[in-house]
């Protein structure tokens, strides 16, 4: 640890969207810290650790080829997922179909290709303004089939209805993102990909305060921030930064300004564009195999259920030996405010009953509710704010300044390597060296060199297990 408080840059929070920016900005040279109030990373990607078994937070894939990798292969970090294949399989009238493979995958492929090109040269197929996905839809189909599809993908995905996520964005992130078109689990939990970011991160020079929360900015008579207090092991400690990182959403980060220092049109914008959305997860596990497909399921017609990932066809060790780990997750209804918990989830396990024949003998492992300051989703998709302040050396990352029609992991990593984009043009490396004593300038030389291509991203479609 390093007695030093004096910083280029500081990041809040060691969720998916701090590590990525934080091992960017290390990775360049910013003498940077990053602080974190719980004792481990990855914040709503983590994992608990549970009599043998690893039981996600939140971040079950890790999609591949997209920002993600893009952060990793900058800062020479190891990507380690198994995919599995296929990937996802939509359940349709209890049948699990492939829809990356044969002939529904080759029609999947030509759909998203056409669907391009039609919207392209056929105006009238393009979404109205404000049009939501469901209207939309429905234009061309009534189909129940196609509806509970519907439904479940944007559930899954981006934790909302048809009703709510506009059309554009869905056809923006289907035929544009990545769409979860490649992905794999990680073996061990969602929490060692974070761990691989954070090892590179640390290897470059960065400082990490676990069990350390940020109380409050502190503002310069020219309104940018120029410090912050952090409780550290119970005391509270004065640091300075020329720039701060917020991972922990525009909301929160309001409250470690205080109203004082912002404009109060933003203070009402961001409180009113606030929408945080939910999922509940069931974690369950059995001795005898509970599902034949090796990676999600979506399904077409739940009450609630919208996708199940099986982890340990790809992930063996993230059970004991002999021990088959599955979830299923649902969006609430509704999927951001109020909704009554307990119904929800039993809504939720006659699903599970129904799909998975002997999941009533299964083991609970867990019932995660991820809502309100916890939450799947930080801000409804569609309705995010920028990733800009009005603060000129402050700014947020994560899912709550998702760029539009993106999602997930994936929206943090893209918003990381936004913000460091804007960090350089304002806060050049040099000039953010310029005020550090000659001995400290050489450290942040030597740890800013390009990393040898053998640290480079590491994803196997290898399935350990046999096909069950
Ligand atoms: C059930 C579920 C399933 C999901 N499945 C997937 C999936 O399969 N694939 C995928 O890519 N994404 C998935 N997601 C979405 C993904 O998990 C999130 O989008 C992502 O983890 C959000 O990261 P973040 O950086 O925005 O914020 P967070 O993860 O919330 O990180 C913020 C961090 O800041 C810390 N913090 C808060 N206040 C302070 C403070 N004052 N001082 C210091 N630290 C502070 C918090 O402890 C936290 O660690 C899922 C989410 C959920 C809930």
């Amino acid at each position: 640890m390093s007695d030093n408080l004096e910083f280029d840059a500081l990041v809040i929070g060691a969720g998916a969207g701090g590590l990525f920016t934080a091992a960017l900005l290390a990775k360049r040279g910013y003498r940077t810290l990053l602080v974190e109030r719980l004792g481990e990373v990855g914040g709503r990607a983590s994992t608990r650790y549970k009599d043998g078994f690893a039981v996600n937070t939140g971040a079950l894939g890790i999609e591949i080829g997209t920002e993600t990798e893009e952060v990793f292969n900058e800062v020479g970090a190891r990507l380690i997922v198994r995919q599995p294949s296929p990937g996802i399989v939509c359940r349709v009238s209890g049948k699990d179909i492939n829809i990356s493979a044969g002939l529904p995958g080759m029609a999947n492929r030509v759909a998203i290709k056409l669907l391009r090109l039609a919207l392209h040269v056929i105006p009238p197929l393009q979404p109205r303004t404000g049009e939501s996905s469901h209207a939309w839809v429905t234009r061309f189909t009534n189909n129940p089939t196609v509806l509970g599809l519907l439904h479940n993908f944007i559930g899954s995905i981006f934790a909302t209805t048809p009703h709510l996520l506009p059309a554009d964005l869905f056809l923006h992130y289907l035929t544009t993102k990545g769409a979860f078109k490649q992905f794999g689990f990680p073996p061990g939990g969602t929490v060692t990909v974070w761990q691989e970011l954070l090892t590179s991160y640390k290897r470059h020079g960065g400082e990490i305060w676990l069990n350390a929360q940020v109380q409050q900015l502190s503002f310069a008579a020219d309104g940018t921030v120029n410090g912050a207090t952090v409780n550290r092991d119970g005391i509270p400690r004065q640091l300075t930064t020329k720039l701060t990182v917020s991972d922990i959403g525009p909301q929160a980060t309001l409250g470690l300004c205080g109203d004082a220092n912002l404009p109060a049109d933003y203070i009402t914008t961001v409180k009113r564009q606030y929408q945080p959305s939910a999922i509940i997860t069931i974690y369950f596990a059995s001795t005898t195999p509970l599902a034949s497909f090796p990676g999600f399921a979506c399904f077409s017609s739940t009450r609630r259920l919208c996708y199940a990932a099986n982890f340990t066809q790809t992930c063996p060790e993230n059970s004991p030996p002999n021990w088959h780990v599955y979830c299923g997750a649902s969006v609430p209804q509704p999927c951001t405010g109020d909704f009554n918990e307990t119904n929800e989830i039993e809504l939720l396990k006659a699903d599970l009953l129904d799909e998975f024949p002997g999941f009533a003998q299964a083991r609970i492992l867990d019932v995660v509710v991820t809502r309100d300051e916890w939450p799947a989703q930080r801000a409804m998709a569609g309705a995010d704010l920028p990733n800009e302040t009005p603060i000129a050396n402050l700014w947020n990352v994560g899912d709550g300044v998702k760029e539009w029609g993106s999602a997930a992991t994936t929206a943090c990593a893209e918003t990381a390597i936004l913000v460091a984009a804007k960090i350089e043009r304002a806060y050049p490396w040099q000039v953010a060296q310029a005020a550090l004593e000659p001995q400290q300038q050489e450290h942040a030389k030597a740890v800013s060199q390009p990393i040898p291509q053998s640290h480079a991203v590491d994803h196997t479609s290898s399935s350990p297990k046999e096909a069950l």
